[in-house]
């Protein structure tokens, strides 16, 4: 792919999977199962599930463990939502897929990229088709999102299934 990214897509931090794969952020026990089919989008390694991986569905607070690094206070803003996972340790992104496109990047799927504030608010968000260039489309809406001064961190999350897909910082 000749395609590069403008921003970084975070994939869930490591010591956030080991925590999780114990207790999820409902306080569920983790149940790993094996794929019968790939394709499940992993948060851990940014990329869909091969078949007969080891897996969990897990729910993920990804606000609420910004907000705990940051010492935001998001209140109410707070949510949590299922994820798939590696069950067990994994490498994460590979190195060389890096800032060559964004993850689960399907042209015509649609993303909502909500925008969050320095103390954890909702300050806006844009529904948007992915393009059949996706990293351009993906790169134009964070870079609109990022043009308001306020906009910290922007979740892209899936249209259908409103899950969370992955967060995007404020570049430094
Ligand atoms: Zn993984």
């Amino acid at each position: 792919m000749a395609t590069t990214t403008a921003y970084t897509p975070r994939p869930i931090p490591r010591d956030t999977l080991e925590e999780l794969r114990r207790t999820d952020d409902a306080g569920r026990p983790c149940a790993p199962y094996t794929a019968e089919e790939g394709g499940s989008p992993l948060r851990c390694c940014l990329r869909p599930a091969r078949q007969g991986e080891r897996l969990a569905l897990v729910s993920y607070a990804p606000l609420r463990r910004w907000a705990a690094a940051t010492g935001a206070a998001p209140g109410a803003y707070d949510e949590q939502g299922p994820v798939f996972i590696h069950a067990e340790p994994c490498e994460g992104p590979d190195p060389a897929d890096t800032g060559q496109d964004y993850p689960f990047a399907r042209a015509g799927a649609l993303r909502a990229f909500r925008r969050y504030d320095a103390r954890g608010h909702i300050v806006g968000g844009r529904l948007v088709e992915i393009p059949e260039r996706p990293a351009e489309g993906f790169d134009a809406a964070l870079t609109e999102a990022f043009a308001d001064p306020q906009v910290a961190l922007v979740h892209v999350r899936a249209v259908e299934y409103g899950c969370f897909h992955f967060e995007v910082r404020r570049p430094v």
